[in-house]
Order: C-alpha cells, then structure tokens, then sequence
C-alpha cells in the first residue's frame, strides 16, 4: 500500500490499534494489513489520503464527511479506537488558543490536558505543555476546573517531527484483529441467523474465512443461494472477497433418511456435512472449521450431540457462538445487517427430514453403526466432485 503522506494542518482521522501494539516484531504487518483493509473499506471516499506510522495510522479526509467515514471506520476489525485530530505548525500559541476554544464550547466544567511527545527535541517535555496550555485555558476561562482523575473534557495534544495535534473525542472501533491475519477457516453457512454472525465473529479475530454450503435441490431452492450471497455482501466490508462452496447434498440426504431412523436422521447428517467441509479444508490447507452452533439452542446442539457429530471432523471446529443467547447473537446479526436477510422464509437442506423426535444424547457406537451399514464413500465422492463455487465480493465503489 503507497504511503502517501498526509497534509498537516488539515483535518486527520488519528486511528489507535489496540491489542495490536502487544505483538512485537509481527507488529509491522499487522499494521500494513490494517491499513490495507481500513483502504479497502472506505474505497468509496475518493480523496483520503493516508499515511501508516509505527503508532497510528493517519487519515486525511480532505474534505470528505467525517460522520460517513467514521460509521464506516468504526466496522473495520483492528482499530481500538480513532478521533478527528486538527494539525497545526509547531506553534504552542495557536495550539493554546485552539485548546481554549475548545473547552468553551465544549461547556463542560472539569478538564485535563494531556501531552505526548514523539520529537523528544521540542523544547518543552509533555508535563511542561499540559502546564503551559492548562494555565492558558484556566485564565481565560474561569468556569472552568482542573480533574486529573475524572475530567469531564480531555484535551490530547500531540507533538510529533513537522505537527501538533490537538483533539478530545475519541471513538470506539470495533476491536478484535485485521482481517487476514489469523490464519484461514471454512464456515459452514446455513442461511440461518446464527452462521453469518459466526462468519463475522471469526473475522473480527483477523481469520480469513471461505464458507461452504450443503444445498438440497430441488427441496431446497435457487433463492436460498442468493440469499447466502446477500449475507456475504453484508460482510464484505469486513472481508471483500469471500469464496462459497456449494455441496449437492440432496442424494446423501435422501440416504441418511433411508437408514439412519428418525432419531439419528439428524447427527448423522452433520456428520456426513462434517466429512465433506473437514475434506474440502484441508484440501484448502484451511486450519479450520466453524460453524453457528450455539449450546443447548436446539437436539443437535447439545454437548453430547455436539461430541457425536465432531467425530465426524479431524479438524478442529471452533464455534464463535457456543456460549451466546439467542437474543445476543439477533442483536449482532441486526447490527451486521445480515437478520433482515436471515428470516427470508426459504427452506433449508434440514426441512427434508420432519424429524419430530431428534435424539439429543447420540451414542458414538451407533453412529458409527448406521454409517457402517451403507457405504455412504461413493455418495460421499460424487458430493465433492460437485461441490462448486463462486466468489462474493465489495460492492462496486459508488454502493458503498
Ligand atoms: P443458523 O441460524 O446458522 O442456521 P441454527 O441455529 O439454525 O443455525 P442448525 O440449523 O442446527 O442451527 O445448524 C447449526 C450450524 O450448522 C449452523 O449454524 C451452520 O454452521 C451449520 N449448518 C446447518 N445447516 C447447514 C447447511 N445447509 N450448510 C452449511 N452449514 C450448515
Ligand atoms: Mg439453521
């Protein structure tokens, strides 16, 4: 990514990363991929500029909106934290000045001025300017008081080589890792509320993740695939380029009904689900599974349930959501974007079994049993060979 460097004495976004400065020599990367994706996001927003420091990344807005970038900014999986900081040439009067407008509009009664130096050459020390702009702002404005514990108002000002710059809002990012720098998974995505919830939590922790799912045609329709496209589409701001598999399920399914019995209808085909993804990963070299699975939520999830059926995987299967409320998980989902779209009333690949008494304690042995009692190897190959695929990517820049 060019580093183009960033105008002083115009407005800036100053992005913080958080958990990010913790990891020492990786540090640089996951930088540079922050910033990659920070790009990536905000392509819509023509003129910003930016520049990458060791510290922070500096945004350049160049006149463009800063309450429509910072909705955007505030998505991108990395940032701590960010604020709208004003450049000024390395001139403590205009600084002082600036500061003290600040504190009168603000209207607030307790303050606290807070200096950071980066050019340890200036002639003043951090202590030496919070004191400095302090007393100027308490002579001009006697409304106002000194908190060094709890002040209502902040004032940052920061001295680095060529700029100061002062600020005193700081906005929440969304925390957790850039994308891409955790590694790859496989998502298994139903369609379902949970599952694109799972997809951008695993996300959110830097994972890249490729997704597959098991479609039944014609019990299942063409509609649920481009519903699996427009969730995609809402996590495309997190990750713009995701790959779907889609497995042809339907022949398996029609099988597991025939010899698996109504209780184990069910666990055996999340097993044989597993199989399939746990193939597809490694042949993908993704490190792992994940799915929307949330404890306890319906026969298939309960722990032994869930035991039963990753015997199924030798990959491991993390669940983002396994500790989750329904209403938590609806919570993100609605902020994601994607519920609206998960509650299209399209059938899933389960709506082939109207199993009524799911068993909720599967026995290994008798898992093992009914797979042994038809060899599901052929079926089971002819899935992958049909497995096909498609990529969901951004929006083009003018939807953004
Ligand atoms: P969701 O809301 O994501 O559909 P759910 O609560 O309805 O989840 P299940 O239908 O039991 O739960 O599915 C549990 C998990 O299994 C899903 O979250 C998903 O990860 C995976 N899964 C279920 N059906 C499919 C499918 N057709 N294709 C791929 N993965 C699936
Ligand atoms: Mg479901």
């Amino acid at each position: 990514m060019e580093n183009t460097r960033v105008e002083y004495g115009k407005d800036l976004i100053m992005v913080r990363f958080g958990e990010l400065s913790t990891k020492g020599k990786n540090m640089k990367d996951f930088i540079r991929r922050l910033g990659l994706n920070i790009k990536i996001a905000l392509n819509g927003f023509k003129t910003l500029s930016y520049e990458i420091q060791h510290d922070h990344i500096y945004i350049g807005l160049n006149k463009e909106n800063f309450d429509e970038v910072r909705k955007v900014l505030a998505k991108v999986p990395g940032l701590s934290s960010f604020s709208l900081v004003e450049g000024f040439p390395r001139d403590l009067e205009t600084v002082e000045k600036r500061a003290l407008e600040m504190a009168v509009k603000s209207g607030k009664k307790t303050f606290k001025v807070i200096a950071k130096r980066t050019d340890k050459l200036f002639p003043l020390d951090s202590m030496e300017i919070e004191r400095k702009v302090g007393s100027y702002i308490l002579s001009n404005l006697p409304s106002i008081k000194v908190d060094v514990h709890e002040p209502e108002l902040e004032i940052h000002i920061t001295v680095r080589e060529n700029v100061i710059y002062l600020f005193s809002e700081s906005y929440p990012g969304a925390g957790g890792y850039p994308v891409g720098i955790g590694g790859k998974a496989l998502v298994m995505l139903s369609g379902g509320i949970d599952s694109p919830v799972a997809t951008y939590l695993m996300m959110k922790r830097g994972v890249k993740v490729e997704c597959i799912h098991f479609a039944a045609p014609p019990y299942t329709s063409e509609q649920v695939i481009v519903k699996l496209r427009d969730l995609l589409s809402c996590l495309n701001i997190y990750q713009p380029d995701i790959k779907l598999y889609i497995v042809p399920f339907t022949e398996i399914q029609k099988k597991i009904y025939e010899v698996a019995g109504t209780s184990y209808a069910i666990t055996i085909m999340r097993r044989m689900m597993l199989k399939i993804a746990s193939r597809l990963a490694r042949s993908h070299k993704d490190t792992v599974l994940a799915s929307g699975e949330s404890i306890g939520q319906v026969a298939s999830q309960t722990l032994a349930s869930m035991a039963a059926i990753e015997r199924g995987s030798d990959i491991p299967i993390i669940r983002p959501l396994a500790t989750y409320d329904k209403v938590d998980i609806i919570k993100i989902a609605k902020e994601l974007g994607t519920y609206e779209i998960s509650i299209r009333p399209y059938e899933d690949c389960c709506t082939i079994f109207d199993v009524k008494d799911p068993t909720t304690k599967p026995h290994f042995d008798k898992c093992d049993k009914i797979e042994k009692s038809f060899d599901f190897q052929p079926l089971i190959d002819q899935a992958f060979k049909g497995i096909t695929y498609e990529h969901i990517t951004s929006k083009k820049d003018s939807e953004f």
